[in-house]
């Protein structure tokens, strides 16, 4: 299957090709025809799975040949709710990138940093708006942003965007927006709250799964070491000595974990960084760039900071705590193997997390390898 084939313009086709897509991911595939048809969408699909082109695609293409017609001025036509600013960023990221030829504007907002850059942005214009819901009530409320022209809407990561405690919010956004419009609904999981909010934004919409939650995706090698809980960093610093380790992503349970590890790595003279919800705004886009352009090797994150973190070609992820829910471990490891590229996920199991362990094989419906032949063994 090619891009040519989805009726996709040249001026995005252009810019697909300059990303250096060769062909749709299942989900692009299948979005894609049925939003240029203007239908509304429910998306059962997690990060990694090209989601966000999927959708950002026939939105840029509507806007561009709409406003040709019309020459419609800068009001946001476009809306993109997602949990956190590190998603709303990576959305806005990849718009720019798909939209380059097309001279339509974009502006990501959200909390934790001062707004006024953000209001300087919506007065200059805005054709799509990507927000986090507060801020983006913040902003209404000051009267800095109008729904009214609202034609296209994206509830991205709607199931976390409910365990956050969001939903309150995202429902206030829901009834300012106007009736006539296009809805699209992304989530990695389809818990009753979802059903529900299905059956009261979207119109008729057409269903797309790819990849369930409950299925990790095949270019993921997973592995497991059980070790003590004390021998953990020892373990950590033994791996990551080895250099083709080339990036990897390590999960901690705690903003305290996050930052110790990190430190004991440093000590062991391994470049790391930690991002978590203590460090500022600026620090953890700092340490992310980095990370992305691979002058960092090394990310400490915690479940939260992570939310949302898109990174091409991430070799490894490594769990040094598993999860509360084995949906986190999906999650977690989604990061690597991103569409299609090969990827190794690594968890740690000291003994008091074997039944999260076995939580998280069942989960994903299969046994996961467990390596043995390390110096930190527990035989257990
Ligand atoms: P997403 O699921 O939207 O977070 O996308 C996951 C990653 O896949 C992003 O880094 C995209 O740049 C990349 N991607 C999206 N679509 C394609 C494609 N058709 N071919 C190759 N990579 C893609």
């Amino acid at each position: 299957m090619l891009f040519e084939k989805l009726n996709i313009i040249e001026p995005i086709l252009k810019a697909i090709k300059k990303e250096g897509y060769k062909s749709p991911t299942p989900i692009q595939e299948q979005a894609i025809p049925v939003l240029l048809e203007g239908r509304d969408l429910v998306g059962l699909a997690q990060t990694g799975t090209g989601k966000t082109a999927a959708f950002a695609i026939p939105i840029l293409q509507h806007i561009y040949t709409e406003q040709n017609n019309k020459k419609e001025t800068k009001v946001i036509k476009a809306l993109i709710l997602a949990p956190t600013r590190e998603l709303a960023i990576q959305i806005e990221e990849s718009f720019t990138a798909y939209g380059r030829h097309l001279g339509l504007k974009n502006a990501a907002i959200f909390g934790g940093v001062s707004q006024n850059p953000q209001v300087n942005t919506l007065k200059s214009g805005v054709d799509i708006l990507i927000a986090t819901p507060g801020r983006l009530l913040d902003l209404i409320h000051q009267k800095h942003i109008s729904l009214e022209n609202i034609k296209f809407f994206v509830l991205d990561e709607a199931d976390r965007m409910l365990d956050m405690g969001l939903g309150h919010d995202v429902k206030k956004i829901i009834a300012k927006l106007p009736e006539n419009r296009q809805t699209m609904l992304f989530s990695a999981t389809m818990p009753k709250e979802i059903s529900k909010l299905i059956d009261s934004i979207l119109v008729k919409p057409i269903k797309v799964e790819v990849a369930p939650v409950s299925s990790t995706t095949d270019t993921i090698k997973q592995f497991a070491y059980y070790v003590d809980k004390k021998n953990k960093k020892a373990l950590l610093i033994h791996l990551l000595k080895d250099k083709n380790i080339e990036s990897a992503l390590v999960f901690s349970r705690t903003k305290h974990g996050a930052n110790k590890i990190t430190r004991d790595l440093i000590k062991a003279g391994i470049e790391a960084q930690a991002i978590h919800g203590n460090k500022s705004q600026t620090a953890r886009q700092l340490a992310l760039k980095n990370f992305k352009e691979k002058k960092l090797r090394v990310l400490v994150a915690t479940d939260i900071a992570a939310r949302g973190i898109d990174v091409n070609e991430l070799s490894h992820v490594i769990n040094f705590d598993l999860p509360d829910v084995p949906e986190t471990y999906v999650h977690r490891i989604g990061r690597t193997g991103r569409a299609g590229a090969e990827g190794i996920a690594i968890t740690f199991c000291d003994e008091e997390e074997r039944a999260s362990f076995k939580g998280v094989e069942k989960t994903i419906g299969k046994a996961i390898s467990i390596i043995d032949n390390h110096p930190f063994v527990n035989k257990n």
